[in-house]
C-alpha cells in the first residue's frame, strides 16, 4: 500500500492541518528547537542522540522507552545555576523524579522541590541533602509532614490553615523549628502565551492575596514560638513564555512583602517565585533561555522592590519543565498506518504506535501538541499530513495531534516524540493493563536504565486476586 499522494491532493490536506502547521520544506529535518542538544540525524537519515541510532536503542531496550539525554539535562540544570547565580534553584521532581536525576541534579547545584511522600523518599534515597529539598502540596498528611519534620527538609511550603495547625503540634511534639514559605495565590495565572488577571482566585493552591487569608497566615507563622516564617511563595502556573504574568504576581507578593514589614518591622528574608517556564513542542514555541529570564527576573524584582520600599530578598526559583522536558524523547513502533477520508477531501494518516496515553497523557488531558519525526530512516516521500495514535481504547488517545510525517511512513518505522522529559513518564497510568515504558539514559554512546520497564508480572503483583 502506498500513501504518496498525488499532485493536488496534499494541498487538501495542507488545508486540513492546523494553520500553525507549515509544511515542512524536509519532512525529515529536526527543528533544533525541540530535540535535546545531542540529537541529530545521520547520514542515512537515522535519528542518533549521544553517539547511539535509535535502532540501536530500540534493540537493546525495546519500544517503547522514553530516551533521555544526561548531558542536555545537566546542562539545562547548569544553565539555571549559572544564570540565576545568587538565587536558589529549585528542580520541580515531579516533572520527572527517579534517584539518578536527584544526583545530577545536586551534583549541578540545584535544590529538590517534592510534593508528596513518595517523591520524599526517592529524594532522600538518592542521598539529596534534606536541607536542600523543599516540600509542596496543598494537602500533606500528617504522616508527610512528620516525615518531612524528622528528616529535617529546608523549607516546608504551607497551603492551608489546618497545616499551621498541624505543623504547630507536630513541631512540639518533635521538639523541631521548621523553615516555612506560605503560598500565596496572587491572583495570576499564566499559561503558555497568555497569562489571566483574575480578581478572585478559584483554585485549591495557597492563600489569597486579596482575600487577606495570605497576611493573616504570614502572622500566624511569625507569632508562632517555634514555626520560622522564611517569606512567600507565588507559583503561577505552567509553560509560561511571558514575563507579564511574572510582573503582575511579583508587584502584588511584594506589596504584601512590604506591608508585613511595616506591620511586623521584619522584613523577610527570602521570596520564592515558583516555575512554570516554557519549553518548545512545536515550530510555534520561543522558550526564553535560562539568561534571559534571568535577567528578566531580576529587572523585574529589583524596579518592584525599590517601588515597594524594601531589600531585595533571597530569591528561589522552581524550573521543573525547562529542565526535564527537552531531555527526553519517546521512542515508539508504529504498528498501523490507516489513511482517513476527512469530509473536506483531505487524508490523515493515523499512524499508530506501540504506547500512547498511558506514557503521555498530557495531549488528551490538556490539549497539548506535540511533534514527531520518523526516527529509523530518512524517506523521500512528501509530507503527509498524520496524527500519531496510541494502542489505547480511546478515540482521544492521541499522542500528536498534527505532524507532517513522510508518506510511506510505514508498520515497523521508528517514530521519536520530543519534549517528553516533563510531565510524561511522571503521569504516565497502567490503562488497559499496558506496563508502563522505561527511562533509558545516553551518554558518550552508553545506555543506562534508569527506571525498568514494567512487566506484566509487576502489575499481577499488585492483584493479589
Ligand atoms: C509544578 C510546579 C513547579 C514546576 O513547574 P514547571 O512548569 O515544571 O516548571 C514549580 N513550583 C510549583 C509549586 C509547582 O507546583
Amino acid at each position: 500500500m502506498s500513501h504518496t499522494h498525488v499532485a493536488g491532493s496534499i494541498h487538501a490536506d495542507v488545508a486540513a492541518a492546523p494553520v500553525w502547521l507549515g509544511l515542512p520544506d524536509d519532512v525529515n529535518a529536526l527543528l533544533p528547537q525541540l530535540w535535546s542538544r545531542n540529537t541529530a540525524k545521520n547520514e542515512a537519515g537515522e535519528l542518533t542522540v549521544a553517539g547511539l541510532t535509535v535502532s540501536e536503542i530500540a534493540d537493546r531496550v525495546g519500544t517503547p522507552a522514553y530516551v533521555l539525554d544526561e548531558d542536555d539535562l545537566r546542562s539545562r540544570a547548569r544553565d539555571f545555576a549559572t544564570a540565576f547565580s545568587g538565587w536558589d534553584v529549585f528542580y520541580a521532581g515531579k516533572s520527572f523524579l527517579c534517584r539518578a536525576v536527584v544526583r545530577w541534579i545536586a551534583e549541578e547545584g540545584l535544590n529538590l522541590d517534592v510534593c508528596t511522600g513518595g517523591e520524599l523518599a526517592v529524594a532522600l534515597a538518592a542521598g539529596m541533602d534534606p536541607a536542600r529539598i523543599g516540600l509542596h502540596g496543598n494537602n500533606k498528611s500528617e504522616e508527610e509532614l512528620a516525615t518531612a519534620l524528622r528528616v529535617g527538609v529546608g523549607r516546608i511550603i504551607v497551603d492551608s490553615e489546618e497545616e499551621i495547625a498541624r505543623l504547630s503540634s507536630l513541631s512540639d511534639q518533635l521538639d523541631v523549628r521548621p523553615k516555612l514559605m506560605v503560598r500565596v495565590t496572587a491572583g495570576v495565572e499564566a499559561h503558555t502565551h497568555e497569562y489571566i488577571s483574575t480578581a478572585h482566585e478559584d483554585q485549591k493552591f495557597g492563600f489569597s492575596i486579596s482575600g487577606g487569608q495570605a497576611a493573616g497566615a504570614l502572622r500566624q507563622i511569625h507569632d508562632h514560638p517555634r514555626l520560622q516564617l522564611l517569606g512567600i511563595h507565588s507559583h503561577i502556573g505552567s509553560q509560561i513564555f511571558d514575563a507579564d504574568g511574572f510582573e503582575v504576581a511579583v508587584r502584588r507578593t511584594l506589596r504584601l512583602h512590604a506591608a508585613f514589614a511595616a506591620q511586623t518591622g521584619v522584613e523577610l528574608p527570602e521570596l520564592d517565585l515558583g516555575g512554570g517556564f516554557g519549553i518548545a513542542y512545536t515550530s510555534q514555541d520561543t522558550p526564553s533561555s535560562a539568561q534571559e529570564l534571568a535577567e528578566a527576573l531580576n529587572a523585574i524584582v529589583r524596579a518592584e522592590c525599590l517601588a515597594a520600599g524594601v531589600a531585595v530578598p533571597k530569591l528561589s526559583i522552581e524550573p521543573g519543565r525547562s529542565i526535564s522536558g527537552p531531555s527526553t524523547f519517546t521512542l515508539y513502533r508504529v504498528g498501523t498506518v490507516k489513511p482517513v477520508q476527512l469530509d473536506s477531501g483531505a487524508t490523515r494518516l493515523y499512524v499508530s504506535v506501540d504506547g500512547g496515553m498511558s506514557d503521555n497523557i498530557r495531549t488528551a488531558l490538556y490539549g497539548a501538541e506535540y511533534s514527531a519525526t520518523l526516527a529509523s530512516r530518512g524517506s523521500d516521500a512528501g509530507p503527509a499530513l498524520s496524527r500519531v495514535v496510541g494502542k489505547h481504547c480511546e478515540s482521544g488517545d492521541i499522542v500528536v495531534r498534527d505532524e507532517f510525517l513522510p508518506a510511506d511512513i510505514r508498520p515497523g518505522d521508528l517514530i521519536a516524540v520530543p519534549g517528553t522529559g516533563a510531565y510524561s513518564r511522571s503521569m504516565a497510568s497502567n490503562y488497559n493493563h499496558v506496563p508502563r515504558p522505561p527511562v533509558v539514559s545516553v551518554r558518550d554512546g552508553v545506555i543506562s536504565t534508569l527506571v525498568r520497564r514494567e512487566t506484566v508480572d509487576d502489575l499481577l503483583a499488585l492483584d493479589v486476586g
